[in-house]
C-alpha cells in the first residue's frame, strides 16, 4: 500500500523531479503544495497532472491556516519539503524573501507537522511512529572548502557565506531542533549543485545553453574557476525518495555526484555539446565567453563526500557529468516551446487557467 507524500515546492526544478518520479517508479500519493513562486512551473508535472494519485494545492508555507488545512485534509505520512527562494544572486539583490519563505515558512511548516503529529501520536500511534519530516537542503550551509583538498562530510561545521545559504543553514537549525526538542520525526539532506530538465533558465547551466543558442555572452563569474560538484537532478530525486523512506530519524545525509568541475570547464563542456548538436554556421560557441566582474562572497571550492548514504542506504548517482550534461543540453534543444514560455512567464497562467 502506498504513502501520501506532502511535497512542497513540487512545482520548482527538483521539487518536480521527486514528484515525476514517485508518480512514475512508486506506488506512493502525492500532495504538492506550492505558491508557485515565479521559479514554480506546473507545466513541468503535465505528465502527472490526471495522475488519481496526484493532487496539487497553491498555497505558501508561511499561511499557517493554510498549512494546518492541508495537513488536515491530506493526512501525509511523509513530508518533503522543498519549497524555498533558491537563487544566491536574487538573494544579494534581496534578502528579505528569502529569510521569510527558507526561515519563517519552514518553522511554519514544522509547526503545523507538529500539531499534526502530536495528534497522530494520540488517535493512530503507529502512522505517528511512521511520520517522517525530510528538509531538503543545500552544500552551501557549510560554506566553502580552502584549496584543492577535503570534503564536506555530515559532521562539517556550517559557515554559510550568502543571504540564500544563511537562510538555509537557519531552516536546517530549525529542523534540527524540533526533531531534538520535540521529538519530532525529522531527517535533513544537503546535496551539491543540480542540473537537468526543468532548470530555471536564471542558473549557470540553462542560461548557458539559452544565451548561447540565442548568440549572447555566455557571463562567467571571475576566472570561472570556482569549483562545484554537480549532481543530475533526477539522481537526486531518487537519493531522496530513498532517504524519505529509509532514511534515520535524526540523522543528515550528504548527497553529491563525484563530478567537481569548474564553472569555465561546465560553460566549454556545455559549448563543445552545443557545437555538437547544433553547430554554429561561423566560429564556436566558445567565443561567445565573457568573463564579468565576480559576485560578492562568491565560495570558491564545494564538494561532497557521499559515503554515508552509499554505505547506509546504498544510494549512487547512475548519470555521470557527460552523459547528464548531454541528456541535459538534448533536453532544452528538444524543449523550446517549454523554456520560451518561461522565459516570457506566459505558462503559468495558462496552466491555471487564469489567462495568460
Ligand atoms: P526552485 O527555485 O526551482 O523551486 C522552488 C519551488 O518552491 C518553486 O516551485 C516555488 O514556487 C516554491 N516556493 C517558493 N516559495 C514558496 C512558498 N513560500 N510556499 C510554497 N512554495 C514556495 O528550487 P530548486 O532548485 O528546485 O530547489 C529545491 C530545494 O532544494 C530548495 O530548498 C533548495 O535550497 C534545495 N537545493 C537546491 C539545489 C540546486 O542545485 N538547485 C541543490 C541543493 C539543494
Amino acid at each position: 500500500m502506498g504513502k501520501t507524500f506532502l511535497v512542497t515546492g513540487g512545482a520548482g526544478f527538483i521539487g518536480s523531479a521527486v514528484v515525476r518520479e514517485l508518480i512514475a517508479n512508486t506506488e506512493h500519493r502525492v500532495v504538492n503544495v506550492d505558491k508557485l513562486t515565479y521559479a514554480g512551473n506546473l507545466e513541468s508535472l503535465d505528465g502527472v497532472a490526471d495522475n488519481p494519485r496526484y493532487a496539487f494545492l497553491q498555497a505558501d508555507i508561511g499561511d499557517a491556516q493554510a498549512m494546518h488545512q492541508a495537513f488536515a485534509r491530506y493526512q501525509p505520512d511523509v513530508v518533503m519539503h522543498l519549497a524555498a527562494e533558491s537563487h544566491v544572486d536574487r538573494s544579494i539583490d534581496g534578502p528579505a524573501e528569502f529569510i521569510q519563505t527558507n526561515v519563517v515558512g519552514t518553522s511554519v511548516l514544522l509547526e503545523a507537522a507538529r500539531g499534526y503529529w502530536k495528534a497522530l501520536q494520540e488517535g493512530a500511534p503507529q502512522r505517528a511512529a511512521a511520520f517522517r519530516f525530510h528538509h531538503i537542503s543545500t552544500d552551501e550551509v557549510y560554506g566553502d572548502l580552502e584549496g584543492p583538498e577535503g570534503f564536506f562530510t555530515e559532521t562539517t561545521p556550517y559557515a554559510p557565506s550568502s543571504p540564500y545559504s544563511a537562510s538555509k543553514a537557519g531552516s536546517d537549525h530549525l529542523v534540527r531542533a524540533w526533531q531534538r526538542t520535540f521529538g519530532l520525526p525529522a531527517l535533513i539532506t544537503n546535496c551539491s549543485n543540480n542540473y537537468g530538465p526543468y532548470h530555471f533558465p536564471e542558473k549557470l547551466i540553462p542560461l548557458m545553453i539559452l544565451n548561447g543558442l540565442a548568440g549572447k555572452p555566455l557571463p562567467v563569474y571571475g576566472d570561472g574557476q570556482q569549483i562545484r560538484d554537480w549532481l543530475y537532478v533526477e539522481d537526486h530525486a531518487r537519493a531522496l525518495i530513498k532517504v524519505a523512506t529509509e532514511g534515520q530519524v535524526g540523522e543528515t545525509y550528504n548527497i553529491g555526484g563525484h563530478n567537481e568541475k569548474t564553472n569555465l570547464e561546465v560553460v566549454q563542456t556545455l559549448c563543445d555539446l552545443l557545437q555538437e548538436q547544433r553547430p554554429k554556421t561561423s566560429g564556436h560557441y566558445r567565443d561567445l565567453i565573457t568573463f564579468v566582474a565576480d559576485r560578492p562572497g562568491h565560495d570558491l571550492r564545494y564538494a561532497i563526500d557521499a559515503g554515508k548514504i552509499e554505505r547506509d542506504l546504498g544510494w549512487r548517482p547512475q548519470e555521470t557529468f557527460e552523459t547528464g550534461l548531454r541528456k541535459t543540453v538534448q533536453w532544452y534543444l528538444a524543449n523550446e516551446g517549454w523554456w520560451k514560455r518561461v522565459q516570457d512567464g506566459s505558462y503559468q497562467g495558462q496552466r491555471l487557467g487564469m489567462g495568460a
